[in-house]
């Protein structure tokens, strides 16, 4: 394993987070504009902040402590503004026979994916990545696909990737070294069979279902078999390069069910090793976990979370 590190909110980037990180010996930071049906405008927000001269300084006291910085946002709202509804119906889903601009877009009509890909470069111009990674997922729910004569034979897991494949034609004209992600979670963590991964694709695994409380491969848990069920599969197809997990261990957003004031984080770091540990084994090269909700408005409540045990597990995967 090549890299391992945490993803945070952009809201929560600040002096508490570059203290946490200085020293941590975390190589990679991910900035998440938060998640939902509202990402795009979080998304949005994210854009002023990171302008801001606190972001900037924030960011390079992370690259100054031996991390690269990249984003991860749920996009396509974005990539695909809603208001072209009106004017280009056709760029957007079927669902029970009509066109809607809720979520995501028809994955058949070129003039989509082109526009998809144009803005894919702005996004990349102004989200630019140390790593070269980008992680311009689609919109932030289990399953949103275009059921349209051209899209119908295509699974959701299809549809994403042909959404992210058309972001790598896009980033790579803003960054010629340019890779974009292919989101597996929910309805995507089955592996696409009619779509290849274009050149520059690569996993992102994000077992959100899992069972938070049992090792991710603990071949006892029902649950977290099914999420781990099409892994060989999603790696033999994406390979190992840039491969990465992103768990949720220390995501003490989900752990508040997304909803402030956050909760007190007290979980075991037992899972998070093993779990880490597995992901190496299992031949990812970057193994990162959410851990949103814990910055100021957390310490004030709660005091600092017992990062330590997560963070020292996350470095031992790293190391050979
Ligand atoms: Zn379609």
């Amino acid at each position: 394993m090549k890299r391992c590190g945490i993803v945070v909110h952009d809201t929560e980037c600040g002096d508490l987070w570059a203290r946490r990180l200085e020293g941590s010996g975390l190589d990679l930071l991910g900035i998440h504009p938060a998640g939902g049906p509202d990402a795009h405008l979080s998304l949005v927000s994210c854009m002023e902040t990171v302008r801001t001269p606190a972001f900037r300084a924030f960011r390079r006291r992370a690259n100054a402590a031996g991390l690269a910085v990249e984003f991860e946002m749920h996009a396509l709202s974005w990539l695909l503004p809603r208001d072209l509804f009106g004017d280009r119906p056709e760029w957007f889903r079927e669902e029970n026979g009509a066109r809607t601009p809720r979520f995501n877009c028809c994955a058949s009509d070129p003039d989509a994916l082109r526009f998809v890909a144009g803005r894919a470069a702005e996004l990349a111009a102004l989200f630019p990545s140390d790593t070269h990674r980008y992680h311009f997922w689609p919109d932030d729910v289990a399953e949103a696909k275009c059921s349209c004569p051209r899209c119908r034979a295509l699974s959701a897991s299809d549809q994403a990737l042909v959404l992210a494949n058309a972001v790598a034609e896009g980033v790579r004209r803003t960054d010629p070294e340019g890779r974009a992600a292919y989101l597996a979670y929910g309805a995507a963590l089955e592996p696409p069979r009619r779509v290849r991964p274009a050149p520059g694709v690569f996993l992102e695994f994000a077992p959100m279902d899992r069972d938070h409380d049992r090792p991710l491969f603990d071949p006892a848990s029902a649950c977290n078999a099914g999420q781990v069920r099409h892994l060989p599969e999603l790696l033999s197809l994406f390979g190992t390069e840039d491969a990465t997990a992103l768990d949720y261990w220390t995501d003490n957003s989900f752990f508040s069910r997304w909803t402030r004031p956050p909760a007190r984080f007290a979980r075991d770091a037992a899972v998070c090793r093993a779990d880490a540990a597995a992901y190496a084994r299992a031949g990812f090269e970057a193994v990162t976990c959410f851990a949103c909700f814990l910055g100021e408005d957390y310490e004030e409540r709660w005091g600092a979370p017992p990062l330590d045990g997560f963070l020292a597990a996350l470095r031992a995967a790293r190391r050979p």
